[in-house]
């Protein structure tokens, strides 16, 4: 998938007239320095796009409605460089519907001690400025991230390159369209959802098709003789599938998959889609291989017709732009709860995302009970070792959750010759007794989304552009503390949906 132009952060930079063109020329020049540090940092997933000064409500009015406008603008980063008297701003924050950073610094970065007079202090007060537009932001409940330091800190633009890579997943999410070949799983119950709320809260379409008209596409489908080249030389395909192997043909015909499946996603704009094995139709193989294909090529994707975790996946993975790391479509599985530090083994039937793998996938053909089809072609690999987040999503019934949970990738403890799946295995934080503990209480789902390509910071600022819960299980986390977080929690969103 590739997107149709570079995501802009627009800077605004706020002001008065009561400075004089001489001052408000410096400001200007002031506002561009920082913008050319954010850029300069080569930290951040967005282009920052400079606005004039800002000084009056009229002019702050229109360009955040151009804002909220423009397609290609995925956030607004708002710096008071001055003191900018807030009830300016009041009309124009509460038109704005695009996420919003404010920027809390200043250019100079040490003071000039000696030499500092009235003047420099008139010049560069953010200090109260930010404080004034702090508090009407608060004043009209504008969801905000704030952060605040210096721009040459590295701290202060790894927030910023957080939030923007949130913004960019809300914006991937907003325009999201998706195609599910069937319903869900029969008698799932964390599969269902709310599809015109989920539209409302995240924007994302999501819409089924029969999953003969993928077939019919698939069918269609001759020359895949490229694609089966692509295969060899992209992983280690077992001597069987390979060309003059016995079950060449079975490649082949993954292949086909593949290629038809991409037609149909790419003709219908499709950016995220789920399988479900119970609805197979006319395919000969449950879709394994061109499913992680496609999920390594940022579509989202959810087995047995999940389709929540398929969006979040499609998003999860807009965020991670330019990241070299993974995020996959996974499901805890089973447990290591010894010897040894305890551990989950993540996996799924099939559909794990290469691009997390530890090292060149081996492409294999093994027999698979469920389904009732030939046996399907996938990927074989183990998850590279790191850092991650698992990430689930949930419909509660009157509103979703976001469940997170900060784990390690390692090594398994052994080699899993036996095992025909590709694979994670993880450490949770804390444990892996209060991990389960609080992901349980919390009601998360067992499909999640796991990345190692952005943070919990990302995943926070995510939620809060959303207007969705986030709760995070990670190091400090006690079951005790986080039951009553999920209490407190329930009380607050009951309150916050009814204002
Ligand atoms: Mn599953």
């Amino acid at each position: 998938m590739t997107s149709a132009s570079k995501p802009q952060l627009w800077f605004l930079t706020g002001s008065q007239a009561l400075y004089g063109e001489e001052t408000l020329e410096q400001v200007a020049g002031q506002s561009l320095r920082i913008q050319q540090l954010l850029s300069a940092s080569g930290a951040l997933p967005a282009e920052i796009v400079g606005k004039p000064v800002l000084t009056e409500a009229a002019s702050i009015r229109r360009v955040l409605q151009e804002a909220n406008a423009d397609a290609a603008c995925v956030g607004v980063i708002a710096w008071m460089h001055t003191f900018s008297p807030a009830k300016m701003w009041i009309t124009g924050l509460d038109a704005l519907r695009k996420p919003l950073l404010h920027l809390h610094t200043q250019l100079n970065e040490a003071l000039p001690w000696s030499t500092i007079d009235m003047d420099f202090m008139n010049l560069n007060q953010a200090a109260h400025g930010d404080r004034e537009f702090g508090f009407i932001q608060t004043r009209l409940g504008v969801p905000r991230k704030t952060v605040a330091g210096h721009v040459s800190d590295p701290a202060v633009v790894a927030r910023i390159d957080a939030w923007a890579r949130a913004a960019i997943g809300a914006d991937h999410l907003r325009n999201l369209r998706l195609a599910r070949f069937g319903d869900n799983m029969r008698d799932v119950a964390v599969t269902e959802g709310d599809k015109v709320e989920a539209e409302l809260r995240f924007g994302v379409s999501v819409n089924t098709y029969g999953v003969n008209e993928l077939v019919e596409q698939v069918d269609a489908i001759s020359d895949v003789d490229a694609l089966v080249q692509r295969y060899a030389d992209e992983y280690n395909v077992v001597p069987e599938l390979a060309a003059g192997g016995a079950r060449h043909e079975s490649l082949q015909y993954a292949a086909r998959i593949e290629a038809g499946l991409r037609k149909f996603l790419t003709d219908g704009g499709f950016g995220a889609f789920t399988t479900n094995f119970e609805d197979l139709g006319g395919l000969r193989q449950l879709p394994g291989l061109a499913v992680q294909r496609l999920m390594a090529d940022g579509y989202g994707f959810g087995g047995e017709g999940d389709w929540k975790t398929s969006a979040l996946l499609a998003a999860v993975k807009a965020m991670s732009v330019g990241r070299d790391r993974g995020t996959s479509f996974m499901e805890d599985y089973t447990y290591h709860f010894g010897p040894g530090k305890p551990k989950i083994l993540g996996a799924h039937m099939l559909e794990v995302c290469p691009s997390i793998a530890a090292a060149k996938p081996s492409c294999e053909i093994h027999a698979l009970g469920i389904g009732n089809r030939e046996d399907p072609v996938r990927l074989v690999f183990d998850a590279a070792p790191g850092p991650g987040v698992v990430l689930g999503l949930v419909d509660l019934g009157d509103r979703f959750r976001l469940v997170a949970n900060e784990i390690d990738v390692v090594a398994p403890d052994e080699p899993l010759p036996n095992l025909p799946v590709a694979r994670a295995v993880w450490e949770p934080a804390p444990s892996l007794a209060t991990s389960a503990e609080s992901w349980i209480t919390a009601g998360g789902p067992h499909h999640t989304v796991l990345t190692q390509a952005v943070g919990t910071e990302t995943l926070r600022d995510f939620a809060n552009l959303l207007g969705v819960e986030l709760l995070v299980i990670d190091k400090d986390t006690t079951p005790h503390d986080f039951a009553d977080r999920i209490r407190w929690n329930q009380a607050y969103h009951r309150l916050a949906q009814g204002f």
